[in-house]
């Protein structure tokens, strides 16, 4: 971090699309006093660190982008992580973010200076201060390995193991014989990709998945030509794909029941390619579709119906030297494990970093459960902002549809502080944040993802449910479209050490 550096207006954590996004938004309202923090040594996030065999999209690409960058020449309707991470990369040159990308500086720590009203930042390459942090550290960005007894020995043995999100490119898996434990989006994506390959695959099921069809295939050179010669006719391809996913909104969040239409198409997507009953069997969820990420994939059913496969249908419990047991009692040598077994969501790694103003880190605030306002601000931690924050999940359509909402709202947030003048702060109130998320889980009680009979990712160690959002993306644009300053304490600094509170509302 360089002398002039070390103090920044913004400081944006992360360099995914919330990150990037952030980033591009910021110099659209003229702040150009901001850096971008990044752990790694490139852009991309999620698209960086997924480099999995089969990895790719599973919201068609003309959706899963931002509305700002439009990109005519996607090759398939859900592309893959390398076109994908390449779209970033491009967008950080187009919009001109090189300058603000500090990479390789991972934050260590934050805390907020309660007497000169800014964030205090550690990184591994010195130390800032901002007035403002925008915090895009992902909500899937920290994998997570379960601790199974046996898995460190079954590493010193020469065992190989790796997740999904760390692909270990250097370990050839021709011949040998893999587990892959879980039944995740991930997982789904590598087993058709790996199975031709290995000798022996062996999946670990402790929860069957609902896999839909995956209506995937190659965009037209004539409709990427129309798409370039004519934007507007992407602008409606996106329309039409985003409309599609508000319809079915209503099914997820108020009325269940309507989805169990959704599972006879997932079933019959699996009586095609599976025809043991007993596999069958195995691979029939016995929880409302829609409880757990609906998944998508032609391929996975066909590739769990192959000779060379192997599926447990119960978790990995124990490992003894080369041996995996699961919780049935089955064994399995194998030579490497693939850990398809998801993220730190609820309880991220990030949130240990931060001290807000009353000294304590945000993972303690949130030791009942994260909450913030709006999915943005949290109470206790004045000009912080995050992206894609508690209550912000989508169970069907884009992400990138909540991160350009949460950017309306960033936008607003700084004209706010820009109009109240140098050394002023929005903390949020205690009393508005509960009110939103007493509005939010009021709403979630109906939902699929509450009452579907399934324990998912999405519930936290409570069993609540803090990572969805559980209304259309239209209701959140609306919410985020501009900050209401009665939600906010207005704090300045009359002068440096000093400290005066002001209730502007
Ligand atoms: C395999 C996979 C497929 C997905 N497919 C879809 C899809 O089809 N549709 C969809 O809507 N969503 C999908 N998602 C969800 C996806 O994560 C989001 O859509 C989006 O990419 C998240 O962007 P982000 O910028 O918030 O986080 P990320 O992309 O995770 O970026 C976070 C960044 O923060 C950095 N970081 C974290 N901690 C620190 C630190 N302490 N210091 C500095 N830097 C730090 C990380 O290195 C990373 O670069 C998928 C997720 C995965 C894992």
């Amino acid at each position: 971090m360089s002398q002039h550096e070390r103090h920044v207006r913004v400081a944006v954590i992360g360099s995914g699309f919330g990150g990037l996004g952030a980033a591009i938004r910021l110099r659209r309202e003229g702040v150009t006093d901001f850096v971008v923090l990044e752990r790694a040594d490139s852009v991309g996030g999620t698209w960086r660190d997924n480099s999995y065999p089969g990895c790719a999209c599973d919201v068609p690409s003309h959706l899963y982008s931002f509305s700002f960058a439009p990109n005519p020449d996607w090759p398939r309707t859900f592309s893959g992580q390398r076109h994908i991470r390449a779209y970033l990369e491009r967008v950080a040159d187009t919009f001109g973010l090189r300058p603000h990308l500090r990479l390789g500086h991972e934050v260590r720590r934050m805390r907020w200076d309660n007497d000169e009203l800014r964030w205090e930042i550690e990184t591994g390459r010195g130390d800032l201060t901002a007035d403002v942090v925008v915090c895009a550290a992902g909500p899937l960005s920290d994998p997570k390995i379960p601790d199974i007894p046996g898995l460190a020995a079954f590493e010193e043995q020469g065992g190989r193991v790796f997740h999904s999100a760390r692909w270990d490119h250097g370990y050839d898996l021709t011949g040998k014989r893999v587990a892959v434990i879980g039944t995740g989006a991930s997982a789904i994506q590598i087993i058709p990709a790996i199975q031709p390959e290995v000798r022996r695959l062996t999946l670990f099921q402790r929860t069957p998945a609902w896999v839909m069809p995956r209506m995937d295939r190659p965009i037209t050179a004539a409709e990427r030509w129309l798409h370039r010669k004519v934007p507007a006719t992407a602008t409606a391809r996106r329309g039409l794909l985003w409309g599609i996913r508000e319809l079915q909104v209503s099914a997820f969040t108020k009325r269940p029941n309507e989805l169990g239409l959704v599972e006879n198409i997932a079933k019959a997507n699996m009586a095609r390619a599976v025809r043991d009953p007993e596999l069958r069997a195995k691979l029939t969820p016995d929880y409302r579709i829609g409880c757990k990420r609906i998944l998508l994939s032609s391929e996975y059913y066909p590739a769990l119906a192959r000779p060379n496969v192997d599926v447990v249908a119960a978790g990995l419990t124990e490992i003894r030297g080369n041996r995996l047991i699961g919780a049935d009692g089955s064994e399995a040598e194998v030579d490497a494990i693939v850990f398809g077994t998801g993220f730190h969501v609820t309880d991220m790694p990030i949130a240990e970093r931060v001290t807000g103003a009353d000294g304590i880190t945000l993972a303690e605030s949130w030791k009942d459960g994260m909450e913030s306002l709006r999915g943005a601000t949290a109470a206790g931690f004045p000009n912080w902002m995050t992206i894609i924050g508690p209550n912000t999940g989508l169970g069907n359509s884009s992400m990138i549809l909540m991160i350009e909402s949460q950017l309306n709202y960033l936008a607003d947030y700084i004209r706010h502080l820009d109009r109240l003048g140098p050394g002023t702060t929005l903390a949020a109130r205690p009393s508005a944040v509960a009110a939103w998320n007493r509005r939010v889980q009021d709403r979630m009680k109906r939902t699929v993802w509450n009452v579907g009979g399934c324990d998912s990712w999405y519930l936290d160690a409570n069993g609540r449910n803090t990572t969805i959002w559980p209304g259309t993306t239209a209701e959140f644009r609306r919410a985020t479209r501009a900050v209401d300053l009665s939600e906010y304490e207005v704090v300045r600094v009359r002068d440096r050490g000093s400290r005066t509170e002001e209730a502007l509302a």
